[in-house]
Parts: C-alpha cells; sequence; structure tokens
C-alpha cells in the first residue's frame, strides 16, 4: 500500500519510511516534513518557555507577595530546565556506556539545524538549534553479557536524573532565598518530569522519524530480548562502526572492523552496503561500483536499502563518466528519485548526472537544493564543485 506526504503530498510505496502523525495514525509524513514538524513544535515549545519566564520573573518582581506570580514564574523554570536536561540524561547514558565498555558513536542534543558537531574522546558530539531531546547512538561489538550491558546502559539516564534530583533536594535544606527555592524547586520538578514522562513511561517515541523504544520500555524487554535482536544489533554496531572510521578519516580501522564485521555476519548486505559508501567517499569510484553491483544481487535487501544501492552506482557511474556509464546512472538516479523522492542524497546525484548530461539548468536546481539541505559536509563540497563548474558553463 502506498502512502502519501499530508504536507508536501509525495507518495511512496516504501510504506515504512513515512512516519505517521504525533496526532493521528491515519495521517502521515514523508521524513523531510516530518523533521520539519519535530522542529516547528520544538520552536513553538522554546518561545512559550521564554515567554512563561520573562513574563513570570517581571510579574514576580512588581509583586513579590503574590504567591500565583511565583507559581507562573516556577513554571517558566521549569520548562527552561525540561530543555536543558536531556544533555545531563544523555550524558548519563554515556557514562554508562563508557563504563560497560559499548563503543559510543553519537551523541546528539536537540532538534533542526546543527550548531555545533565536535569529534571529541572518539563521540561525535552534535548539538542542535532546539535542545528539546536527544540521543545517545552505541552499539556492542560482541554477545558477551549483552542483555546486562544494555539493560545498564539504558538504566545510566534515569540514574542521571535521580542523581540531579537527590543533588537538588540536599540544596534544598541549605538554601532559604525565595529565588534560589524557586529555582531549586523547578529543577527537581522538571528532572521528576523527565525521568516519569519522557524516559521511564513504557511508550515508543518517534525521534527524527525513527521509531524507538523509551527507556522504560527498553528495560523492560530488554533481559528477555530475542537472539536475533542481539544479532541485529550487533550486525547495526558494527555498520556504525565502519561509518564512524571512514568519516573520520580513519581507513584501515574501518576496513578491521568491516572484516570483523564480515566475520560475524558474512551475509550481511548492511555492512557491505556502509563499505561501498566508503569507497564512494574515499572516491575509489571501481571498488565502490563493483561492490555495489554485486550487492545488488542479494535477495535479502530491504527497498531502502534497494534504491540506496541505485543511487550509489548512479554516483560512481556519474564521477567515473563515460556514455555507457552515464546512461546507468541516468536510469538508476531517476528510479531511486521517483521512489523516495525526499531524499536529498538522491536529489544531488540526479543533479549530477543531468548537468552532465546537457539539461544543465534542470539539474543545477536539483544541485542548489541538495547543497542548501545536506548535513554531509564532503556532499555539500562535490555538490558546490558541479554547481561553480556548470553554473559557468551555462553563459558559454
Ligand atoms: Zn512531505
Ligand atoms: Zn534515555
Amino acid at each position: 500500500m502506498s502512502r502519501k506526504c499530508a504536507k508536501c503530498g509525495v507518495v511512496s510505496e516504501i510504506e515504512e519510511t513515512f512516519p505517521k502523525s504525533y496526532y493521528s495514525d491515519k495521517i502521515f509524513y514523508c521524513p523531510t516534513c516530518w523533521e520539519k514538524n519535530a522542529v516547528q513544535r520544538g520552536e513553538s515549545f522554546l518561545i512559550a518557555c521564554v515567554i512563561v519566564l520573562i513574563g513570570g520573573l517581571a510579574w514576580v518582581t512588581v509583586s513579590p507577595q503574590n504567591e500565583f506570580t511565583w507559581l507562573v514564574f516556577q513554571a517558566g523554570l521549569l520548562m527552561c530546565f525540561i530543555l536543558i536536561l536531556a544533555l545531563p540524561h544523555e550524558l548519563g547514558h554515556t557514562l554508562a556506556a563508557f563504563m560497560t565498555k559499548a563503543k559510543i558513536f553519537q551523541v546528539t542534543i536537540g532538534l533542526g539545524r546543527v550548531l555545533y558537531n565536535h569529534d571529541f574522546w572518539g563521540i561525535e558530539w552534535i548539538f542542535r538549534a532546539i535542545p528539546f531531546c536527544g540521543y545517545t547512538l552505541i552499539g556492542f561489538n560482541n554477545r558477551k553479557l549483552y542483555r546486562l550491558r544494555s539493560f545498564l546502559v539504558t538504566l545510566g539516564g534515569p540514574l542521571a536524573n535521580c542523581f540531579l534530583i537527590f543533588a537538588a533536594v540536599i540544596l534544598l535544606f541549605h538554601i532559604s532565598s525565595p529565588w534560589l527555592l524557586a529555582v531549586t524547586r523547578s529543577f527537581i520538578a522538571a528532572n521528576v518530569f523527565v525521568l516519569l514522562f519522557s524516559s521511564l513511561l513504557p511508550r515508543k517515541v518517534n525521534f527524527a522519524g525513527i521509531i524507538t523504544p523509551s527507556d522504560g520500555l527498553t528495560l523492560l524487554t530488554v533481559p528477555f530480548m530475542s537472539e536475533l535482536k542481539i544479532n541485529q544489533e550487533i550486525e547495526a554496531n558494527y555498520v556504525w562502526e565502519v561509518y564512524s572510521y571512514y568519516m573520520k578519516g580513519r581507513v584501515e580501522d574501518a576496513r578491521q572492523s568491516y572484516e570483523k564485521g564480515m566475520a560475524y555476519f558474512p551475509d550481511s548486505p548492511a555492512i557491505k552496503n556502509e563499505m561501498g559508501k566508503m569507497f564512494l567517499y574515499l572516491g575509489k569510484y571501481i571498488e565502490a561500483r563493483n561492490l555495489f553491483v554485486q550487492l545488488q544481487k542479494s535477495t535479502n535487501l530491504s527497498p531502502v536499502m534497494k534504491n540506496g544501492i541505485l543511487n550509489a552506482i548512479a554516483t560512481a557511474d556519474v564521477m567515473m563518466g563515460g556514455n555507457g556509464l552515464l546512461e546507468e546512472a541516468d536510469a538508476f538516479s531517476k528510479t531511486a528519485c521517483e521512489n523516495m523522492p525526499w531524499q536529498t542524497e538522491f536529489k544531488g546525484t540526479r543533479g549530477l548526472v543531468l548537468v552532465k548530461k546537457g539539461h544543465i539548468e534542470q539539474g543545477l536546481t536539483l544541485l542548489k537544493e541538495a547543497m542548501g539541505k545536506t548535513e554531509n559536509s564532503s556532499h555539500k563540497a562535490v555538490y558546490a564543485s558541479y554547481i561553480a563548474e556548470f553554473e559557468n558553463k551555462k553563459w558559454e
């Protein structure tokens, strides 16, 4: 069954790629619109927090005798604390991951535009414009005490909130200023809210279009995790290992992770797919194309991966050039773009193919759109160089 995005009208035959709306099971959005909606909700919440806080603060200053003004001020504080508590919560998961010798790939705080992105302690730290919610991407590369270690890593987040509540309660007994009391009480309330509602309430969470279990649901289910699920998670770990190594330029480490992953899962299309992407990233187009062409013959490919492979082969083709390859790139990138029209990377490849085929105006439009949207700096650089080259040709 196909799904239609309720906002931009794009249609997809690949059902699982369109997450449903927060408010209705019958409304779906494409990943791009879903993220836009989430960012808009986050922005509204951020603005509401600031208004309530500043309004409350002004009101308390004017009439400090009125109990209600303090309530409004504390509500503003509570909302702002909820925003910033994503960071200590995620740090709790990160610390637990460190102690259980998990691989920590990425810590993301917030939604929307990337404000700051830095590699520190071998972890990619990403801070986005709206500091509302976050996630820590971790993995284990072996089965040793898998369920216990996963349980402990999940527990790390809620434990961080418990620790903050405990520290703030102790502080409450040592302060008497009404301002400090208001701040501390709101801080405790915000932690209790995050702990009970955001973290421990057992439910499925829709984060940036990816449905994941809340900490509470994970804690309840992880002790009974099936062997199949454990294998899937270890496989995903190798995919991330290869990706994060080559993105840091550690090609030899990426290759070793690939080989370890292949020894564990000799038929894994996901790990091979990531290795192919590394070859593309390094400009080794012949190796990339060979790997993707071989991978295309696998029987156990998801629709998303099938289209990703078409796009990857088209990328290798267009970079190598030559008429035969350019025709293949044209056919493959067209199919990939039609099947997943919201994919920025696919649009970029389509743009490259079109400019190389002489449809400069059409290709440049797609390249500019892809350059504006992509968060991948190497893609941005490739798009920019082609835009520069073909903008000139337009006038020749
Ligand atoms: Zn849409
Ligand atoms: Zn958590």
